[in-house]
């Protein structure tokens, strides 16, 4: 594990006056997160809640090393529920859990063609990942046979990264997948160790670690990640990015707990699951920031909640982020495709691709972005009412 370092905003303040002790602060964590050196749970925590800690210096401190490994590039993931809802587990912050009621459409796995015509789809959108994503607590061995022939007919027909999420495997299943070819696996910790038994009970978090280790063993990259505002402590926040840094997970998504209908956690008042964190823009780019300085050089994805708690700060995600889904998440709509590569160019960003699919896909959509003139009857509404 990594050294704690003893970067401390208070030790900044004694040496300093207060215009340089700022320029210092901001610099040392740029400097501290690049020379790969730990920052203090302290100084993590005044990242996340101190008010004399200014949100764009901030930003930009991340930024700085957001561009030392991944200059200006977005990379556009597209997730396809492969299978959805029928999930046997009870986290109480999905929708498709045995114990939620929300109302989405339950299917078992898809047919093969309809998931290959789904990577074409993504490989010609510009993607630069095709996330294939199942419910369930984990595939049978029948079934992780089944996934490798898929994901060996994907990577044979597609130059595109493939990431799978399936549960819980073990190591046979894992030395399975990355032998057709997997590129990543998606096993998302969510939550720290001590928080984990108040949002699931059919497993543990130990679980999911040996289902990430199992990935390590056989050389696969993993991909985990973390859902802030599911009640947790600032400590657990800053306890998962350290595991996740500790992991050295190659793609890290940042989610923000959408509430919805019917799952167990939104059954809850805020003040009923304890969450006493409000996820406002300003918070939820803290701590893409904190993860960014903690996992300098991680693919960082500002993942489900983007477009909900971000609001019109949403662009500013990218200056600690380096990647982000389109078309939306597991079971809930984002904004669509044109309008999130219109806001990665016109913030100076430009898309990583597989191919020249993203900028195909923005000219043709361009065609549709024609602006609306308003009508008469908007215009002069009482002209119009009286005709
Ligand atoms: S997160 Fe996965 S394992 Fe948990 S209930 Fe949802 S589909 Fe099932």
């Amino acid at each position: 594990m990594a050294q704690t370092n003893s970067l401390c905003y208070t030790e900044i303040v004694w040496k300093s006056d207060v215009k340089n002790m700022e320029t210092t602060f901001y610099h040392e964590l740029t400097t501290t997160s690049l020379q790969g050196e730990l920052l203090s749970d302290d100084c993590c925590k005044k990242i996340l809640t101190a008010s004399e800690v200014g949100l764009l210096p901030l930003l930009d401190a991340a930024y700085q090393v957001r561009k030392t490994y991944f200059q200006n590039t977005v990379q556009l993931h597209i997730l396809n529920n492969a299978q959805n809802g029928y999930c046997p587990e009870d986290c109480h912050y999905c929708a498709q859990a045995s114990s939620a009621t929300a109302d989405i459409e339950a299917y078992p796995l898809k047919p093969d063609a309809e998931i290959l015509a789904e990577a074409e789809r993504a490989y010609e959108s510009g993607a630069y990942r095709y996330c294939i994503v199942m419910s369930g607590r984990g595939p049978s061995p029948k079934r992780v046979a089944h996934l490798a022939e898929l994901i060996r007919a994907v990577k044979t027909r597609y130059p595109i990264e493939v990431c799978l999420s399936a549960g819980l495997i073990d190591i046979e299943a894992a030395h399975t997948l990355k032998a057709a070819g997997l590129d990543r696996l998606n096993h998302n910790l969510n939550t720290s160790e001590a928080h984990y038994p108040k949002i699931c009970s059919t497993h543990s978090y130990q679980d999911r670690m040996e289902t990430l280790q199992a990935a390590q063993k056989v050389g696969l990259a993993c991909c985990s990640g973390i859902i802030v505002g599911m009640g947790e402590e600032i400590s657990d926040l800053i306890e998962v990015a350290k595991e996740l840094r500790c992991l050295e997970v190659a793609s890290l998504p940042v989610n923000f707990f959408l509430p919805i209908s019917g799952t167990q956690l939104s059954e809850f008042a805020p003040a009923q699951r304890n969450v006493s964190i409000t996820l406002t823009p300003d918070y939820c780019l803290r701590v893409l920031c904190l993860y960014r300085f903690l996992n300098p050089r991680a693919e960082i994805r500002v993942a489900a909640g983007r477009e909900h708690y971000l609001r019109s700060m949403e662009v500013m995600a990218l200056y600690p982020a380096n990647s982000m889904f389109i078309e939306g998440y597991l079971n809930a709509a984002g904004t669509g495709t044109a309008r999130t590569l219109q806001m990665i160019e016109d913030a100076g960003f430009t898309v990583k691709t597989n191919g020249d699919g993203a900028k195909q896909l923005k000219e043709s959509e361009k065609k549709k972005a024609d602006v609306l003139l308003k009508e008469l009857k908007v215009l002069r509404p009482r002209m119009a009412s009286s005709t």
